[in-house]
């Protein structure tokens, strides 16, 4: 809608029902792209097919996913491409894997909960995605894949992943570790450079800060994202 408001249409084969009235199911289906079409109470909708991003946002979350802001974060400091190969771990809700995957040629993720690896198969499912292995193994165990060029970490301990990632990443690979906590980065900083493989390179907290702009109203957000996690890069040598 023009205010902003955004409606997903899950069957295209029922009506959509919204707070501004109901789209008729045959007005959806038969508009193009672009197209306007009204609800029962003429409010306006236009008609768009979803794109990733879109299908993205609708996944389902078991564990806590990282935001977005912290994956464009990844991807700029690594500069992964459409050649790139990813190990990710843990899977969690696969909310990572599937928006790397939409960007590299594979991901690998490891996922040590039989009870995440459904929720993960499904998101995977949902966004069509080819490219994805999901393992459901311990990375403290050993990382199958070599020559990586990426390895993310989101899980409680992720010192205890340095060795294996070691044996895994190409040399120039990166390693990109996602924790909540600064006693976290602590263990994992000290950890890498314990092991020599890796030149650590630098730990960032990206804060971003939207605003409401609506007339003469234009500020900061009142509620925001307060925290979410510090994002430590390093290489392997
Ligand atoms: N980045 C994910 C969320 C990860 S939540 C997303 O965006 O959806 C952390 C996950 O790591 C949990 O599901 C947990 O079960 C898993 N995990 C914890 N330790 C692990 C390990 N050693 N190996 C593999 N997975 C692990």
């Amino acid at each position: 809608m023009r205010n902003g408001k955004k409606f997903f249409v899950k069957d295209i084969k029922s009506d959509l029902h919204t707070q501004y009235g109901y789209l008729k199911k045959d007005n959806i289906a038969k508009a193009k792209d672009g197209e306007k079409i009204f609800s029962n109470t003429h409010n306006e909708f236009f008609v768009i097919s979803p794109s990733f991003i879109d299908i993205y946002k609708k996944i389902s979350r078991k564990a806590q996913i990282i935001p977005l802001k912290d994956i464009g974060f990844i991807i700029a400091q690594t500069g992964i491409d459409k050649n790139s190969v990813v190990v990710d771990a843990g899977a969690g809700s696969g909310a990572l894997s599937c928006f790397l995957a939409n960007i590299v040629k594979g991901v690998v993720t490891y996922e040590i909960r039989e009870d995440f690896l459904e929720v993960v198969k499904n998101n995977i499912e949902f966004l069509g995605i080819k490219n994805i292995k999901i393992k459901n193994k311990n990375i403290f165990d050993g990382i199958d894949e070599k020559d990586v060029d990426l390895i993310t970490l989101d899980l409680p301990d992720p010192w205890n992943a340095i060795n294996a990632c070691s044996g895994s990443l190409k040399h120039g690979g990166f390693i990109v570790s996602y924790s909540p906590t600064i006693p976290q980065v602590m263990d994992f900083v000290d950890a890498l450079k314990t092991n020599g493989n890796f030149i650590y390179l630098k730990t960032s907290e990206i804060i971003e800060r939207e605003w409401d702009v609506e007339d003469r109203k234009v500020r900061p957000k009142s509620i925001a994202i307060g925290h979410s996690g510090f994002l430590s890069v390093a290489r392997r040598v």
